[in-house]
């Protein structure tokens, strides 16, 4: 096996176990956090446009409902597994812990190739698979959004599918819906703007050194991303000027991470996707690349870039900040030696391998892990679980301004666990999340 195909579930216990001890977890909640806590596998059919009927597989895992409902993306993806699917789960009770917010973590997958599938098939799917597990899900119990190539009109599938079977319209039951059926101004972005407000830290953090706050430059004018003119980050002081940022993975979280950060004023110096990787040391025009991705299917090839590189070659450039926002084990013990960032912000869901995160706390490399950096995109689901519960619906700055302070206060929670404790940031923000959900087990005690 190699590396890059190492069993995240494998890991996530591991990420845990590291904890447990500094916890003085009871034995017993350990356990009991070691494995998910519901697991539903289907296998369902669904007429191609052929009119061949192909079997699938999919997962809904439920990790742990301590904190309040379940909560966690659906993915599609030809390399999905039992596995990945109940690491993912876990990571989501820990994210949702470390901001805060009342949810426990579940996760879903269906084995499949989106990229070879007609839209009519992707909805067949779709339709098929929340059939299946609509028997779990449910606004109070258990709430899918949107994760690796599924998106708004997924989770509209769903939701006109859960609300079928009900016999009345249930908007509660999952969240990054299109706007129109009660989607969130902010949450197609907030995953990448979560991220960005951690970056920004991560650097006030350093530059606290150098730079007094008193002297920091004035926030540069809003307003540079079209439709972007009120993102609730006026006058904070801050601008992430110039540092020089890769990117690997240009999805939701690694585009939009990419034009929110170019437009703060940082060059973004190369980015990748499956197919490969363009650089600029001057920095690459974002809006134009996001264009050429969408015209040709992936970033090569772009015209203002004057260097290729393989899709993993991203990690290893020389930067202030390195982004990865694609799938899990990227950074390992392989190639993490050869990591040149100062500040490494996982976009995605486990990007770096137990191994490797050693080798980069040892190379003095700041990591703000994935349930940290990554955590705005469920921290703006559950502000549009909220006003679909309340039917009362927030501005875009309102959204902005909330994530801002929920993802500052996080951050600097775990960052001060992390100083105080002599430990990385992830086992700082370990710290956080497992201790409150083991405090929330305790309080609720075991039944009966
Ligand atoms: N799939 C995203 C994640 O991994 C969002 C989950 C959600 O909004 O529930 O955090």
């Amino acid at each position: 096996m190699t590396k890059s195909e190492a069993n995240p579930f494998k890991i996530a216990q591991q990420q845990l176990d590291n904890v447990a001890m500094r916890l003085n977890l009871k034995k017993g909640i350990h356990e009991f956090l070691r494995n998910p806590r519901r697991e539903l596998s289907v296998n369902f059919p669904v007429r191609m446009d052929s009119g061949e009927i192909k079997v699938f597989t999919g997962y809904r895992v439920q990790h742990n409902q301590a904190r309040g409902p379940c909560k966690g993306g659906i993915r599609y993806h030809w390399n999905v597994s039992l596995d990945e699917v109940r690491a993912l789960a876990m990571w989501m009770t820990w994210k949702c812990a470390v901001v805060n917010i009342p949810y426990g973590g579940a996760k879903g997958g269906v084995i499949c190739n989106p990229k070879e599938m007609s839209e009519r098939e992707l909805e067949r799917l779709t339709r098929r698979f929340t059939t299946e597990i609509s028997i779990i899900i449910g606004p109070e119990r258990d709430i899918p959004a949107p994760d690796v190539y599924t998106n708004a009109q997924t989770m509209a599938w769903i939701m006109d599918t859960y609300s079928s079977i009900k016999g009345y319209s249930v908007p509660g039951v999952v969240t990054g819906k299109p706007i129109h059926i009660g989607g969130s101004l902010g949450r197609n972005e907030a995953t990448a703007r979560g991220c960005m407000f951690t970056i920004r830290e991560a650097l006030k953090h350093f530059d606290h050194k150098v730079i007094p706050p008193e002297k920091w430059q004035p926030e540069c004018e809003i307003g540079e991303i079209e439709g972007d003119i009120c993102d609730g980050d006026e006058g904070t002081g801050y601008k992430i000027d110039n540092a020089t940022v890769a990117i690997q993975g240009f999805g939701n979280a690694g585009s939009i991470s990419a034009a929110l950060l170019s437009a703060k004023g940082a060059k973004i110096i190369a980015v990748s996707d499956s197919k490969g990787g363009v650089a600029n040391k001057e920095g690459l025009n974002i809006p134009q690349l996001i264009e050429h991705k969408s015209k040709t299917g992936s970033v090569i090839g772009f015209e203002g870039a004057n260097d290729n590189l393989e899709s993993k070659g991203v990690l290893e450039l020389e930067c202030d900040v390195l982004v990865p926002a694609a799938l899990e084990n990227q950074i390992t013990d392989e190639n993490a030696d050869n990591v040149k960032a100062k500040i490494v912000a996982e976009a995605a869901n486990g990007p770096t391998t137990p191994e490797a995160d050693k080798i980069l706390h040892e190379k003095n490399i700041f990591l703000i892990p994935d349930i940290l950096a990554n955590a705005g995109g469920v921290t703006v689901s559950y502000f549009e679980w909220v006003q679909g519960l309340q039917q009362f619906f927030w501005s875009e700055r309102d959204v902005n301004v909330q994530l801002r302070e929920i993802m500052t206060k996080a951050f600097h929670e775990v960052l001060d666990i992390s100083l105080k404790e002599e430990v990385d940031m992830r086992t700082g923000a370990y710290m956080v999340a497992v201790r409150r959900v083991a405090d929330a087990i305790m309080h609720r005690g075991i039944f009966p």
